[in-house]
């Protein structure tokens, strides 16, 4: 039998027909029985969020045989309480602050009222549960993949343990994920605190949202449930929000936050939560705070805390496999191999960058590498990421202090986003693209984008990166006008233009005068 499903922000069992019900029959179903283990595994996968399906998925389509172990919702944390259900209720947000702006933009009809929070949050789930069918135990077991659901611990270098089972590997990967950092904040337990294990189950709005933490997560959200009626308030240790972006990036987020009336309390250490109401857990919070010498505090309903992620390492018994690790996770080398050779690790409980589409692209390397003799490294891949604010702030590749404590000196193009015209008709606020080059080559080595959409956009930098392209290249690939990726484009015009040494402007202006 499958071990019962044990996750703090789930009902174990959701109503009939309801969409958790159809989630969880999906990715927990409660009547599954696990596999008898089938002789030696070529590959065993603990964890099935997106490192351990995209593994378990690839190496099965290749003949190897598979186990996959989850102890609770196949699909990680991106499906069930990360990507799927924050850019769901982002997505409402965005259609509730358009409705009630575009009267003033666009001379739109006035819209009135409160909204229904309730449910936007249940499309969301509807939307979530109809995504889930890609990540069933069903599925899977259909790609030929032995799939257990229970805990998974180490026996020794070369065996797991689920339950009673004993499941041999020639190889496994350690896809355990993280988890929300619980900060030690006197008075939070016993106040009771949202998470992202949490948040997402919401069923009324908080009237007041305290939001612990100003990374993307937590400005994502603060922005999404402001949008969605709450009173929020941020508070951040530091003195800006997104304190690892582009400076200038982070700023037009903070405006906008401002803009949309989040308000934010910077460089402040919260010292103390205490519960002000019924004891009920709906009550009311109280969040006390310091900004260096005065003290201050902020009433809420909810506190959510995104103050960071913490690797899940505890209970797989990793010293009896003989792998090595420490508060950023599971040790491992550039090719994604821990300290035993039988045993690779990828996503985030070994990664330094936490993203879905990084968790999917070190899952193909850990194939690869461990099942195929491959030799691929882990920082040949070109990264990039997204903040799902409203404007977005897209990277890839290297920020300029990346590449000065490289030793690469570098040539900045910025453009700003007003230079477009599809962006000025979109009535697109403040926004940019920053392109780094190596000082005097056509070799991008990073970028950063400023817009609504600019998640879409950075991927044409991406592959340029990628593939070694220039600006020379991209300022001969025709854009479509008027689209926002023009933006890239006129980087690449700039960079041309940059270019023309002031010889070479006195020569074609000589020719010019002579060819009239
Ligand atoms: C609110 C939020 C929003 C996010 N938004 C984005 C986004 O927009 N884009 C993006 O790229 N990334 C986003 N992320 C990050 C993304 O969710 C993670 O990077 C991704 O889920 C990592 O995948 P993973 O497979 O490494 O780990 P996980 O998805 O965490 O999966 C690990 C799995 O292992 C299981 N497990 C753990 N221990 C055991 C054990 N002992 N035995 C068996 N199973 C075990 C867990 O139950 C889990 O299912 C977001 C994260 C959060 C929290």
């Amino acid at each position: 039998m499958s071990e019962p499903l044990r996750h703090p922000g789930w009902a174990v069992d959701p109503p009939a027909g309801s969409p958790d019900r159809e989630l969880v029959d999906n990715v927990h179903p409660p009547d599954w029985t696990n596999p008898t283990p089938a002789g030696r595994y070529h590959l065993v996968v603990l964890g099935a969020g997106t490192a351990g399906l995209v593994t378990a998925a690839g190496a099965a389509g290749l003949g190897a045989k598979v186990a996959l172990v989850e102890r609770s919702l196949m699909g990680g944390d991106c499906l069930n309480v990360g990507c799927v259900p924050s850019k769901g209720v982002i997505r409402a947000a965005r259609g509730w602050h358009e409705a009630r702006t575009a009267a003033e933009r666009f001379g739109a009809p006035a819209a009135e009222g409160d909204g229904e929070f309730a449910e936007a949050l249940e499309r969301m789930r509807r939307i979530r549960a109809d995504i889930s069918s890609h990540d069933s135990a069903r599925r899977f077991a259909g790609l030929g993949v032995d799939v257990f659901l229970g805990d998974a611990r180490f026996l020794g270098p070369d065996a797991v343990a689920v339950g009673d089972a004993r499941l041999e590997f020639r190889r496994a990967v350690i896809a355990t994920g993280a988890r929300a950092a619980a900060p030690p904040i006197p008075g939070l337990e016993d106040a009771g605190y949202l998470t992202n294990e949490t948040v997402f189950d919401l069923r009324e709005r908080p009237r007041r949202l305290a939001v612990v933490g100003a990374g993307p997560i937590g400005c994502e959200l603060a922005q999404a449930f402001r949008r969605l009626g709450c009173e929020v308030t941020v508070l951040e240790m530091a003195d800006q929000v997104l304190v690892r972006e582009d400076p200038d990036a982070a700023k037009i987020v903070q405006e906008a936050l401002l803009a949309d009336g989040v308000t934010l309390e910077l460089g402040v250490a919260v010292k103390r939560v205490e519960r002000t109401g019924g004891a009920t857990g709906d009550g009311e919070r109280r969040v006390h705070f310091e900004r260096g010498r005065k003290a201050g505090s902020v009433a809420a309903d909810q506190v959510l805390v995104s103050v960071g992620r913490k690797p899940n390492v505890e209970g797989l018994d990793l010293e009896r496999a003989q792998v090595r690790h420490g508060p950023q996770g599971v040790e491992v080398d550039d090719r994604l191999r821990t300290s035993n050779p039988r045993v690779y690790a990828a996503g985030d409980v070994s990664s330094k960058y936490k993203f879905t589409h990084v968790a999917d692209a070190e899952a193909r390397l850990v194939i690869q590498n461990a099942l195929f003799l491959g030799r691929k490294k882990a920082s040949d891949l070109v990264v990039p990421w997204v903040t799902y604010t409203s404007p977005e702030v897209a990277h890839v590749g290297l920020y300029e202090k990346d590449a000065r404590e490289q030793g690469i000196e570098v040539d900045t193009i910025t453009v700003d986003l007003h230079a477009v015209d599809r962006a000025r008709l979109d009535g697109e606020g403040a926004g940019f693209l920053r392109v780094h080059l190596e000082k005097g080559k056509d070799r991008i080595l990073g970028a950063t984008l400023v817009s609504e959409h600019a998640g879409e956009t950075i991927s044409e930098l991406g592959l340029a990166i990628t593939a070694g392209v220039g600006m020379e290249e991209i300022a001969a690939t025709i854009h479509p006008y008027p689209t926002q990726a023009e933006v890239v484009k006129r980087a690449a015009d700039q960079w041309r233009r940059g270019k023309l040494t002031p010889t070479v402007q006195k020569a074609l202006g000589a020719w010019l005068k002579v060819f009239r």
